[in-house]
């Protein structure tokens, strides 16, 4: 079960935070720095020993956290997705600062040329950033208000049929909260999800998961979402058959996040997303976007790196599977183990760089 974690709060630009790529440069310039705000963010009020509750400890040369109590040993790192790596702290934080104030985020290839590493440590460490980027217990928090839900498809090598039911693409399901007739700057948070198929039980879950109870929640006509009137939302139901407006008229809002999302895979992650780790793209796209409008980009540094400790580790085998605790690699499954896709487009340097922004 995932810890509740609530955002610190009366953070301070400068005195939490850095405010500037300067700054950033002049408070981390060694691990021992980077250390020493790890140290403060795991523990804000101060160290507490995990086994006993004391709160006093003592550095050992390796350092430890060495209860005076219990004499048990703590990592500043263990448990959090900074566990047994073999980087650098600071290569870790110049990577945060990156991804973070960087408002598209940006791509493996990008990163390990930025910070000089190769492209399956960068790619490695984007994945456990991207893990830490959905806030423990952010699900309680659910959007309100009016809501727009659709699905979009995403991915296929070949073309498939258009619609639901489109063959080699993987559907994601947008609830995006809106204020109709104001365009983007109406829209407000967005959540989004991969879903096996577009039955009535994946539609209306995913909107009992990311919707309050008694929001507008506006679909289009299909049959899926007929009965959310009856789990507690005021249903404003688009046919549009009988609609003379084409959908992106009908629903604008889901529709821009859709199209925001899908040139962000293009142009960021130029596509890059194997099968498996479609969802971890959607979890960093959503990182930024609910963030889009903050004024102190180093205040989103601050909030990836309290999320980096908050999340537990994962290793390697873990993150290229997937980011669910519950699949299989395909080699436990007896299937034959290949590298992600991104990887092996790495390998055949057919990897093109795109910059579009949004
Ligand atoms: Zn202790």
């Amino acid at each position: 079960m995932a810890t509740v974690v609530a955002p610190a709060a009366d953070l301070q630009a400068g005195r939490d935070y850095p405010r500037t790529l300067t700054e950033f440069l002049e408070w981390f310039p060694d691990d021992h720095a980077c250390w020493h705000y790890l140290l403060r963010l795991r523990w804000p009020d101060g160290f507490s020993c995990r086994h006993c509750g004391n709160d006093d400890y003592w550095l050992s040369r390796r350092r430890l956290l060495i209860c005076t109590k219990c004499r048990k040993s703590t990592s500043v790192t263990a448990g959090t997705i900074f566990q047994d790596t073999h980087l650098p702290l600071l290569t870790w934080f110049q990577a945060g600062w990156l991804i973070a104030t960087q408002k598209n985020g940006l791509s493996a290839l990008a990163l390990s040329r930025q910070l000089g590493i190769s492209y399956k440590a960068a790619w490695t460490l984007e994945q456990k950033f991207r893990r830490a980027m959905v806030r423990p217990g952010r699900d309680a928090d659910r959007l309100s208000g009016e809501i727009e839900v659709d699905e979009t498809y995403v991915g296929g090598s070949r073309p498939g049929k258009r619609g639901r039911g489109a063959e080699n693409k993987q559907i994601v399901i947008i609830a995006v909260e809106c204020r109709k007739g104001d365009e983007e700057r109406g829209l407000g948070r967005t959540r989004l999800r991969v879903i096996p198929d577009c039955t009535a039980h994946q539609l209306q879950s995913f909107i009992c998961d990311t919707c309050e109870p008694g929001s507008i929640v506006s679909t289009d006509g299909h049959s899926g979402y007929l009965g959310i009137s009856e789990l507690g939302y005021l249903h404003d139901r688009n046919v549009l058959s009988s609609s003379p407006d084409p959908a992106h008229v009908t629903m604008p809002a889901v529709h821009i996040v859709a199209s925001l999302f899908k040139r962000w895979l293009l142009g960021t992650h130029q596509g890059g997303h194997g099968s498996q780790h479609l969802e971890t793209y959607l979890d960093e796209f959503v990182f930024h976007f609910n963030r889009r409008n903050s004024r102190n980009r180093g205040l989103l540094f601050y909030r990836l790196l309290e999320l980096a400790v908050s999340v537990p580790p994962a290793g390697y085998e873990q993150i290229v599977w997937s980011r669910r605790p519950h699949a299989t690699s395909p080699r436990l499954r007896g299937l034959p183990r290949t590298s992600p896709a991104s990887l092996r487009r790495q390998a055949r340097h057919e990897e093109p760089e795109k910059d579009i922004p949004f």
